[in-house]
């Protein structure tokens, strides 16, 4: 798999230096819940994506173009900044809304929203409304629980009764339920690059 990564700021998303005609699919999720650290395991790189605390994070975008081997067709994992971080301050907080707001009902919108929640919570509320969001959009969205090395097999049945419950819907969008992924035992990575390959389409 070949990847190359581009980071821009909410200000530069308009640039045509974006191949717009690549299908898109988007990496959302709360601050700390594990994005940067699947992005990583999923490039098979230590510091492809930056963490959280990286001061400036709440307003970039990063598009990995990505193409296999052998293969003409791509598509762009958008890693969009990661929500519900506490320190942040109000006008930050502003900036991820209106960044969200800007992609995900733009023109040039992605395809599929990917989902990361912690698998050993039950849903948060952001995450719900993040789907709220979604499916008002009318995007695609499916979820993937994180950190599944720390989840027992009664986590995962709690999560998926409970994502029933606050998301009927949620099987229509992905039958086969939240999938469950750790990026330290790599548990869940290849059913994880078939999910997004089966969202962009590719
Ligand atoms: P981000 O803020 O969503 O980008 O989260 P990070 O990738 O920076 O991870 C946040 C914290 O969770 C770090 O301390 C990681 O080491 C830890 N973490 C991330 N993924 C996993 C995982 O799959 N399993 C476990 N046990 N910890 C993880």
């Amino acid at each position: 798999m070949e990847l190359a990564s581009t980071v821009y700021t909410i200000d530069q998303l308009h640039k045509a230096e974006i191949d717009w005609s690549l299908p898109q699919v988007a990496l959302a999720g709360r601050s700390n819940v594990g994005k940067s650290s699947c992005l990583n395991c999923l490039g098979n790189r230590k510091n492809l994506a930056r963490t959280s605390a990286t001061p400036g994070k709440t307003q970039s975008v990063n598009f990995f173009r990505i193409r296999f081997p052998g293969e003409d067709a791509a598509f762009h994992l958008v890693d969009l900044p990661g929500y519900g971080y506490a320190r942040r301050s109000k006008s930050e907080r502003d900036k991820w809304a209106a960044l969200m707001e800007a992609y995900l009902s733009g023109a040039r919108r992605p395809r599929t929203v990917v989902i990361l929640v912690d698998g050993r919570h039950p849903p948060q509320q952001l995450d719900v409304d993040l789907v709220d969001y979604c499916r008002a959009a009318g995007l695609d969205w499916l979820l993937v629980c994180t950190k599944a090395d720390k989840c027992s097999q009664k986590d995962k049945t709690a999560r998926l009764h409970e994502w029933r419950e606050v998301a009927p819907d949620m099987l229509l969008q992905d039958r086969t339920g939240p999938l469950f992924f750790s990026s330290v035992t790599r548990q869940g990575r290849d059913a994880l690059w078939r999910k997004l390959r089966e969202a962009a389409g590719v």
